[in-house]
């Protein structure tokens, strides 16, 4: 960097991550351009929770306002078994308890990029980064080569700019995925009590996830094995989900002909940077969704790389060495936890339906679950 120039940053990708780190880095005197291959800046993936870590979050890089508007704020969290049995009934937004929205992707991303805009991130469209080098070069497809003091891959679950570097250790498929879609919330879908609340179903190794993501709005998540293939199938088989799920048949009725099946997998990375190229979000570190927290650990890193970096610019690759330090072990740990959540998937309804009534019982259990959702970043 010369002196008296202010540092500059390309980012590979316009996600959750790649928009937060851009605002972050921009609101502290960088010089910010981000570059994302589709056409446009729209969000795949229908509601999303964001828990606590993630808000403080939002509200550090001011976005949170414009994210909130017509968020579904619930008071309970419920996994219910095959027989429509509360198993775990955790509450949510009380006081001293963990906070909790659920909204539309589009309107979080909408709020990303409006604060990009805000502190004067330039962001281009169509342009497809294909690889970077650890002296801080990111080169597009079309062999423009570009210098940075920081380059940051958020490039999401395939990331090119990773594996140019070689850092990845493993890609591990979990055989299991989700059909998510958005429907118009109706006045029978639930019993009038459930209505507002954030209800897992299981039955068998299929789960429908619940969730209000706005006034109007119902976030749907239909889950299944990967081999699951009548499960799976886009538009939903609803004669096939009612046998699961005989109590939901007024909602699956309605259940939209879109949606789209995603599979789940773990990143796990060698290192989360080299040189000056650091890896953020999934291309870092995807996990399943059973905690909700892909998104929000992808939000905390992106801030603490942004104040990492800047307070230790002068040595942009040691400044990466402390920030993967300091936040790895709590992204790993949540990304663990969420892994083993994953293994009820399989167990027979009965055990598990014993197993969660005795954990939804415990106060041990139930703080565990909610450590990262209250975890601090760094910089806020
Ligand atoms: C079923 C499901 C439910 C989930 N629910 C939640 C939840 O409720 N809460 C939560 O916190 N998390 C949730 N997650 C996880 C969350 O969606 C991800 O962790 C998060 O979107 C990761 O953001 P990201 O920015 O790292 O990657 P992405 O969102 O994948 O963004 C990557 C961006 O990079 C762009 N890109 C890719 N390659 C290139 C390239 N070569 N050049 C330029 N641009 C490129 C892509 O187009 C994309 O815009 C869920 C995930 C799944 C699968």
């Amino acid at each position: 960097m010369k002196t008296g120039s202010k540092p500059r940053a390309e980012i590979a990708g316009a996600g959750i991550g790649g928009l937060t780190a851009a605002a972050a880095l921009a609101q502290r005197g960088w010089q910010v351009r981000v570059h994302e291959r589709a056409p446009d800046l729209r969000a795949f993936g229908a509601g999303i929770y964001i828990w606590g870590n993630g808000l403080r979050v939002l509200e550090a890089i001011g976005a949170y306002d414009e994210a909130a508007v017509g968020a579904h704020v619930g008071q309970w969290f419920e996994t219910r078994d095959h027989c429509n049995r509360v198993m775990e009934q955790i509450p949510i937004n009380s006081s001293g308890g963990a906070r909790l929205i659920t909204i539309l992707r589009e309107t979080l991303i909408r709020s990303l990029t409006h604060a990009c805009e805000r502190a004067g991130v330039e962001i281009v469209t169509g342009s497809h980064a294909a690889s970077a080098s650890a002296d801080g070069e990111l080169t597009l497809d079309d062999g423009t080569r570009l210098q940075a003091d920081l380059i940051v891959a958020s490039d999401g679950i395939g990331s090119r700019i990773r594996d140019s570097l070689d850092l990845l250790a493993y890609r591990e498929p979990l055989h299991y995925g989700a059909v998510r879609m958005l429907i118009e919330m109706g006045q029978n879908d639930v019993a009038a009590e459930d209505r507002g609340k954030y209800i897992e179903y299981f039955s068998g190794t299929r789960r429908i996830l619940y969730t209000p993501a706005s006034a109007t709005d119902l976030y749907i998540a239909l889950c299944c094995a990967d081999d699951d293939h009548a499960a799976r199938r886009v538009p939903v088989d609803t004669t096939l989900w009612k046998e699961s799920f005989p109590h939901l048949g007024h909602l699956i009725d309605r259940f939209a002909d879109a949606g789209r099946w995603d599979s789940f997998e773990v990143v796990r990375l060698r290192q989360w940077a080299r040189g000056r190229v650091a890896i953020i979000g999934d291309a870092a570190h995807a996990m399943p969704p059973y905690l909700g927290q892909g998104g929000g650990c992808a939000l905390m890193n992106a801030l603490s790389l942004a104040v990492f970096a800047t307070e230790h610019q002068n040595d942009l690759p040691a400044a990466l060495v402390q920030w993967e330090e300091r936040e790895r072990p709590m992204t790993e740990h949540t990304q663990q936890t969420a892994s083993l959540l994953g293994h009820m998937n399989n167990w027979p309804d009965e055990l598990r339906s014993e197993v969660m009534v005795l954990t939804g019982q415990s106060e041990y259990l139930a703080n565990e679950r909610m450590k990262t959702a209250l975890h601090v970043p760094t910089g806020t």
